[in-house]
């Protein structure tokens, strides 16, 4: 099916991310996958591309569009290589800038956002904590004002890019008594005294990107360093998550659409009893399914894309997508696992480690519960 969302300037910026892959990330894969992290020179690249930063204005180095379709044609790319480089350039790009353009002062803004732009500084955004990651307003990092500085304390957990990042946007609570309204956001720089990047998590699948735990002992935070109000970081943060659950469904598709588009390839290659594997009636009807589902997903994923790109996509559909995507996107890779016989489940084989990178996208971002939360209470229960 026609998609009509992208004309030929979004296409341009397609083909230059798709020969970026090519160029400087696909032959050094198996390294990515080795050292569980994307190398800073990679980033550095990307940056220098102009692949980051389409939401940071001219002026602070980045490209300045107000049309997310930009964002979108990237992601889709990112992801179409693999789950963990859409994650960790899609929260450096695509979900942390907007915190700083948005919230950020002057003099914090010429600060970070141009090296992030340039992907010399990487960025990550700490709210999970050990004790819990759906329950946001109960987080239990304390930021404790001290004059014109804050102490920190206290940890956060699973956070992407933690590992290498320079710079954290970190939620704490600044007031005990307030609930949601008790929570700040503060910029963690990396070489603070008493911050500290954790080790890198084991994690069953997404192996190059770097996810991992961060403590905070005593951690001195100018005020020059809080990221928008005091007591105004959960709504922060709620107001900035679609873009963020958007963007992990644009990823959900066109990962399982790559997926599914080799799968077809070896079905068509692949021999049994005489014949293609995909010409048995039942693996062709499962294949005529998969091809349906993921073009009907992508239809929805486009309309919403094409919502934000006009400002207008509400929290709600933002969730309908995130839920819904990540739930397809398992579906079909496990279909795609099954069509590839004992292959599918050897690591050397693409689909083996996509099924196994789609798993976390059912649990993050929200995880789907939450999204069925959100939208059955949009319903009025
Ligand atoms: C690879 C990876 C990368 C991540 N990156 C980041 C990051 O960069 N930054 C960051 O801050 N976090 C990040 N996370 C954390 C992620 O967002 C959380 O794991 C997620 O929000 C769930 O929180 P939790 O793990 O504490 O589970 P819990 O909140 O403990 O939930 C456990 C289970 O209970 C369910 N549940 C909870 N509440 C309800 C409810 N009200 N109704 C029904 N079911 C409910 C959940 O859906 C889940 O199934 C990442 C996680 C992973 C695995």
């Amino acid at each position: 099916m026609p998609r009509n969302i992208y004309d030929d300037d979004h296409e341009a910026l397609r083909s230059s991310a798709r020969e970026f892959i090519d160029r400087v990330m696909r032959p050094r894969a198996e390294e990515m996958i080795r050292d569980k992290v994307i190398p800073r020179d990679i980033w550095q690249a990307a940056g220098k591309q102009g692949f980051f930063g389409f939401d940071i204005p001219e002026e602070y180095g980045g490209a300045g569009v107000d049309d997310y379709r930009f964002n979108a044609v990237v992601a889709e790319e990112w992801a179409r290589f693999n789950m963990a480089t859409s994650s960790c350039f899609g929260i450096h790009s695509d979900v942390c800038p907007a915190y700083i353009v948005d919230l950020g002062t002057e003099e914090q803004k010429q600060r970070w956002l141009p090296g992030i732009a340039s992907g010399e500084l990487i960025i990550a955004i700490a709210m999970t904590e050990p004790s819990g990651g759906s329950d946001l307003a109960a987080l239990k990092t304390t930021a404790v004002r001290d004059g014109d500085s804050w102490t920190l304390n206290g940890s956060k957990t699973f956070i992407t890019n933690g590992y290498q990042a320079d710079l954290v946007i970190v939620a704490a609570r600044t007031d005990a008594s307030k609930g949601a309204k008790g929570i700040t956001l503060f910029m963690v720089e990396r070489g603070m005294d008493g911050f500290v990047n954790g080790r890198k998590l084991d994690k069953v699948g997404m192996d190059e990107s770097d996810t991992a735990e961060l403590f905070f002992d005593n951690v001195r935070v100018p005020d020059e360093n809080r990221l928008g109000e005091e007591g105004l970081g959960f709504i922060a943060m709620m107001q900035r998550l679609p873009q963020e659950r958007i963007g992990s469904g644009i990823a959900n598709v066109a990962h399982a659409k790559a997926i599914l588009e080799e799968t077809i390839q070896y079905a068509k290659d692949r021999k049994a009893f005489g014949q293609s594997i995909g010409a048995f009636q039942h693996n062709k009807f499962l294949l005529a399914e998969l091809v349906t589902t993921i073009e009907v997903a992508e239809a929805y994923i486009d309309d919403c894309v094409l919502a934000h790109s006009k400002h207008e996509l509400t929290a709600i559909d933002a969730a309908k997508a995130k839920w819904w995507s990540s739930q397809v996107q398992n579906d079909v890779l496990d279909s795609c696992v099954q069509l590839h016989g004992g292959y599918g489940f050897m690591n050397e084989y693409r689909v083996a480690r996509a099924w196994r990178d789609a798993r976390v996208t059912k649990i993050w971002a929200g995880s789907n519960e939450i999204m069925k939360e959100l939208i059955g209470r949009d319903l009025g229960f």
